[in-house]
């Protein structure tokens, strides 16, 4: 769940039923709550409190780890991490990326004294998007230049799906072991998007689209083939990315 970005109002708490009912709808087994920066929305610990209690949904977060300098805020923190169906937190900091890289590694111990919480100052593990602030970032456009992923929207429940032949299918189930699985966005606005770059069209609104609606159009997709990670992917010569191509009619 996209809580916002720089110069965009933030997710309405009157969004998360219509979230919580989209996730249980596809059976999807962790929430990620994610941003821009989730721990500076104003509701944060609502939000993370509606998920504790709306059954069946186990939460994570992602978060830059920069409210650690506020003690308010850890204690925020301390507390939504004990809630029911809390999963797990990543404290990411990159020197690359963050100003506050130096400030916030300082804290690791701190971070990895709280239960459940991972902290992270190396190398992104998965491929990096064109989002947010990658777009505008040449270190973030070179990564991606130099990286070898698929863009999120590519996936192995997707290729299965659209698979015509049963191998193509059988090949298509190993593409979750390369961490292509399908992890669906939902904006500020409810807008349900296949993967997180700012280009991703909507596959439906969760507010006003009936989820089968969404699911059929899910089911359906053809990346739209417009951001960096998918120019890398038209001209690949992993055999995983190959096989998507052909699965999915794309030249
Ligand atoms: S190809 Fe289109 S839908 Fe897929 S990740 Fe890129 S922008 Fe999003």
């Amino acid at each position: 769940m996209d809580c916002s970005k720089p110069g965009e109002p933030h997710a309405s708490l009157d969004l998360l039923p219509y979230v919580a009912n989209f996730y249980r709808f596809i059976q999807a087994p962790i929430l990620v709550i994610s941003g821009g920066e989730p721990t500076t929305h104003p509701d944060f610990v609502k939000i993370c409190e509606y998920f504790a209690f709306a059954g069946g949904i186990g939460f994570t977060i992602v978060s830059n780890g920069t409210w650690v300098f506020d003690e308010g805020k850890r204690k925020e923190f301390e507390h939504v991490i004990r809630l029911p169906n809390f999963v797990g937190a990543q404290i990411y900091t990159d020197k690359r990326f963050y100003r506050s890289y130096e400030q916030v590694k300082a804290h690791k111990d701190y971070f990895e004294s709280l239960k459940g919480v991972v902290f992270e100052d190396t190398n992104m593990q998965m491929g990096m998007m064109d989002l947010g602030r990658a777009r505008d970032y040449d270190v973030a456009q070179q990564i991606i230049d130099e990286q070898n992923h698929a863009m999120n929207c590519v996936n192995s429940a997707l290729i299965a799906r659209q698979s015509k032949t049963i191998e193509a299918f059988r090949k298509s189930l190993r593409m979750a072991l390369n961490r292509m699985f399908c992890k669906p966005l939902i904006d500020v606005n409810g807008n349900v998007h296949m993967s997180e770059s700012w280009l991703c069209p909507s596959v439906g609104n969760v507010k006003d689209d009936y989820m089968l609606t969404i699911f059929k159009n899910m089911q359906a997709f053809k990346p739209c083939m417009k951001c960096r990670n998918a120019q890398k992917f038209r001209v690949s010569t992993n055999p995983q990315h190959v096989l998507a191509r052909e699965v999915l009619g794309i030249k």
